[in-house]
């Protein structure tokens, strides 16, 4: 893999500048036994040595950040924020790590509340209705089971100094903290330097030992790969293979939540590619594992990466894409090749959407979904019949295109056409031929194409 271009934002016209090889400052290491790597000193980045200016930073993550400094705690922008401001992206979401308790923070922020069973984190709500996510430095992940009783009262909570808290995360490149107090970037795990040569690598000297202890960082690794066009460093990529198929350990909507993201993500085309190399997707969609066992394994790659493509050209245009839309999109290839779905095409107008519906829990097997979205997916699939029929008789009869979902099949059809190199509609071909008067309202709801919206 190659290092691909970021997407052109306000951000990426500075210049990016990334730290020097060398350090300029060491702070002391803190409790470096706990990692087995006594050598450890963060490194830091002065504020000119680095492209992350406040500017960048949400006004309401800023105004928690200075809240905190200026009551006497540590306060630092963690995670994917740091990441992506420094690859000149615009980050989702700016998370807050600190020094402060949750019931301290409760106090500091009149509207706030204090989430999470395991480790309680504090969601900040601002005036325009953001939440920024402020989290105590914890010393182990959620996921990462330990002997907590045996470890003080401190470890009971999971709370823990910044270096912990650095070192308690997946990624080198999402283990970086931003500091308030004087602009710099702090750096316990390596994170600068795979940031600057395009690594993807599992935090600490043990990688086994990561994937282990949380499967689901293997998704996250193969997730940054693809949005980055990073390369996965050799031991984490080996270690991804050793044991990918130990994701099936992990909660199933754990699981579930990262594969939409990714879906979600606008590279869900080089995730797929990514998950399948490494095993995951085998894993993690055992469903698919007869599709690709089968002869017209060729088709479903194609379908499968060529729809995931057009799915990432939707998203990357702004266009909304609902859920139902995309799980269609996902399991078409994996359905489209199998004898039983092939039994059911019908050469007249018929939904068989029950069938289909039993069809696609069986390819999207084990993950469940609001009976909602599945009731739409197995709507938009089911219509793929029609279509034909209706293009065979030139006529669009009104159970037709009088559908929620018409909008969405027509465009599920086209997709589907499209990768396949056939003939698509290209536009409302109820609209097109004119074949019937539309009442006002349905003709604005029926605008095909020019809407950003393709919620069903
Ligand atoms: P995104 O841009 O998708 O939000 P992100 O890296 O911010 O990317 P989040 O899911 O928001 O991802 O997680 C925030 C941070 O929490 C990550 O950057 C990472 O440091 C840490 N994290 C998340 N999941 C894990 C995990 N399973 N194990 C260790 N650390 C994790
Ligand atoms: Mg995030």
């Amino acid at each position: 893999m190659s290092k691909s271009l970021s997407k052109p934002n306000k951000y990426s016209r500075r210049k990016r500048t990334f730290a020097s090889a060398q350090p300029v400052r060491f702070l002391p290491a803190e409790q470096p036994s706990l990692f087995r790597d006594p050598g450890n000193h963060p490194r830091i980045i002065p504020r000119p040595e680095h492209c992350i200016s406040r500017k960048d930073i949400d006004r309401e993550a800023l105004k928690v950040l200075y809240r905190l400094k200026d009551n006497g705690y540590t306060a630092y922008l963690v995670g994917g924020s740091v990441r992506d401001l420094l690859l000149g992206r615009r980050p989702k979401d700016f998370d807050v790590g600190t020094n402060a308790r949750p019931e301290e923070l409760k106090r500091l922020f009149r509207h706030s509340r204090i989430i999470g069973r395991r480790f309680r984190l504090v969601h900040v709500y601002s005036r325009s209705g953001n939440i920024i996510e402020v989290s105590t430095f914890r010393c182990r992940s959620d996921h990462d089971n330990g002997k907590y009783e045996s470890e003080g009262v401190r470890h009971i909570h999971g709370f823990g100094s910044p270096q912990e808290d650095a070192f308690r995360r997946d990624l080198t490149i999402n283990g970086l903290f931003y500091n308030i107090a004087d602009f710099s970037i702090i750096d316990y795990v390596g994170g600068m330097t795979d940031l600057k040569q395009g690594i993807v690598r599992f935090i600490g000297n043990d990688p086994e030992h990561r994937c282990l202890k949380d499967p689901v960082r293997m998704m996250r690794a193969a997730r940054h790969a693809a949005r980055t066009g990073f390369t996965i460093e050799a031991n984490t990529w080996q270690s991804m293979l050793r044991h990918s198929d130990r994701i099936r350990l992990c909660a199933i909507s754990r699981v579930r939540d990262e594969w939409l993201k990714d879906l979600r993500s606008g590279y869900s085309r080089p995730w797929a590619e990514l998950m399948l190399k490494c095993g995951l997707f085998a894993s993690v969609f055992s469903g698919y594992i007869s599709a690709f066992e089968s002869k017209d394994n060729w088709l479903v790659q194609k379908l499968l990466f060529g729809l995931l493509g057009h799915l990432d050209r939707m998203v990357n245009s702004g266009v909304e894409v609902s859920e139902a839309f995309m799980l269609a999109l996902f399991a078409y290839p994996g359905l489209s090749i199998t004898p039983d779905w092939k039994v059911l095409e019908v050469d007249r107008l018929k939904w068989p959407t029950q069938e289909v519906k039993s069809l696609l829990g069986r390819v999207l097997t084990p993950h469940d979904f609001r009976r909602s979205v599945r009731d739409v997916a197995a709507q938009i699939l089911a219509s793929q019949w029609n279509i034909p029929v209706c293009l065979a008789k030139g006529n669009w009869p009104k159970r037709v295109w009088n559908k929620p979902t018409f909008r969405e099949s027509i465009m599920f059809y086209d997709l589907v056409h499209e990768v396949l190199g056939q003939p698509v509609l290209g536009s409302d071909p109820h609209l097109r031929s004119g074949t019937k008067t539309l009442k006002k309202s349905g003709r604005r709801n029926r605008r095909f194409f020019t809407t950003s919206r393709l919620i069903s």
